[in-house]
């Protein structure tokens, strides 16, 4: 069977290393020496100076909500995975949804100031599959109307944007380390924020705004994470530059083989030094999509319709916006397998399949 994503694992004597280290230590979590260790080695690899290691790739967009007293009203994109609405849900905020831009299925900056009423207090988009959102818009639009800007990097890690890390704009990013990510710590996230005057606020809010010295500050939350997720996220760091280049040679490898004249991709700026975290294909209605969806699992390959239902459609969202190109491409999508350890053959099968499928009638 031919997954979307197969994760990446290290090394396990690598592991095991860091396991007995921890056992002789004794000592699993509360901000230990491979937590601390980690979080260094990705403040140098990402070029970024406040991070926090935490939990998960949720906890940590709730917590950037949080520190930033959030409320009211939070313009967000509706084409991303349902973590970022529901963390904008679960903090009491209502999510108001913007549509897409056509051409880089992240929020469209054109379509965002028509939305903001004097309930607004934030604006939080996702740079989708790892394109980095329209942030010179985004930043002057939220200047001039006093928002915060959270960015969902979840998809992100890695990438450089004019040179620089698409982590170091907006107020906070967010990032997820979890198993399917082109990074992984197996669970785990990370809050980047670029006001030095948050550090204190964010490492107390991730650890119930509670101090070894028995003082206690506001609720938190428990957002920390362990020193076995730490240990993973230690073995995988030095991999990061190969991992990354195999996944640009069968993005690459898909880009050649496929059959541009039935399908449409993401488009993606010049200036983009890109991590290669999903190869997105646009079929032209729901109809094909479905079609190649069911050749491919004849094969036991399978493609994952990221992202799909658009956000502003589920059920539970407290109003009903409409969001036309977000719900037409969401139908349309389809992500293919894209992992390290993927041969060209299986590429080649993989596009063949779908070539054939868009041919016939
Ligand atoms: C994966 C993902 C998340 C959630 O991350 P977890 O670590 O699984 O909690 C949030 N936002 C987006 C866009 C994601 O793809």
């Amino acid at each position: 069977m031919i997954n979307v994503t197969k994760t990446f694992l290290p090394d396990q004597e690598k592991y095991l290393q860091y396991v007995r280290e921890i056992w002789d230590r004794g000592y699993l979590t509360n901000n230990g020496p491979l937590l601390q260790e980690l979080e260094s080695q990705l403040k140098d690899y990402l070029n970024v100076d406040h991070l926090y290691f935490c939990g998960n790739g949720t906890i940590v967009l709730q917590i950037a909500i949080k520190a930033l007293e959030i409320t009211g009203d939070v313009i967000t994109t509706p084409f991303s995975y349902c973590a970022t609405s529901n963390a904008i849900l679960w903090e009491k905020c209502t999510p108001i949804f913007v549509d897409i831009d056509r051409a880089t299925f992240n929020i469209d900056p054109d379509l965002i100031e028509q939305s903001i009423t004097p309930a607004t207090t934030a604006i939080l988009a996702t740079h989708v599959y790892g394109n980095p959102c329209d942030v010179e818009k985004i930043e002057q639009i939220a200047r001039k109307h006093n928002l915060k800007v959270i960015y969902d990097a979840a998809h992100a890690f890695g990438v450089k944007y004019n040179g620089k890390s698409l982590l170091s704009y907006g107020d906070i990013s967010t990032c997820s380390f979890h198993a399917t990510k082109v990074f992984h710590t197996i669970e785990g996230g990370a809050l980047i924020s670029n006001h030095p005057e948050l550090d204190q606020k964010l490492s107390l809010l991730r650890a119930f705004g509670h101090r070894g010295d028995e003082s206690y500050h506001f609720a938190g939350i428990n957002g920390k994470n362990s020193e076995f997720h730490a240990a993973m996220g230690l073995c995988n760091l030095p991999h990061v530059g190969e991992i990354i280049a195999e996944r640009k040679n069968i993005f690459d490898a898909y880009d050649a083989l496929l059959d541009w004249n039935k399908l449409e991709k993401p488009f993606r700026s010049s200036e983009v030094e890109y991590n290669y975290a999903y190869y997105p294909v646009v079929f032209s209605s729901e109809q094909v999509m479905k079609k190649v969806m069911e050749a491919l699992a004849e094969q036991e390959i399978i493609p994952r319709r990221y992202f799909y239902p658009s956000l502003n459609t589920l059920p539970f969202m407290p109003n009903q916006i409409p969001c036309p190109v977000s719900e037409d491409v969401s139908l349309r999508v389809l992500c293919l397998p894209l992992y390290v350890g993927l041969a060209q053959e299986d590429i080649e099968r993989i596009a063949a399949i779908i070539n054939k499928s868009l041919l016939s009638p």
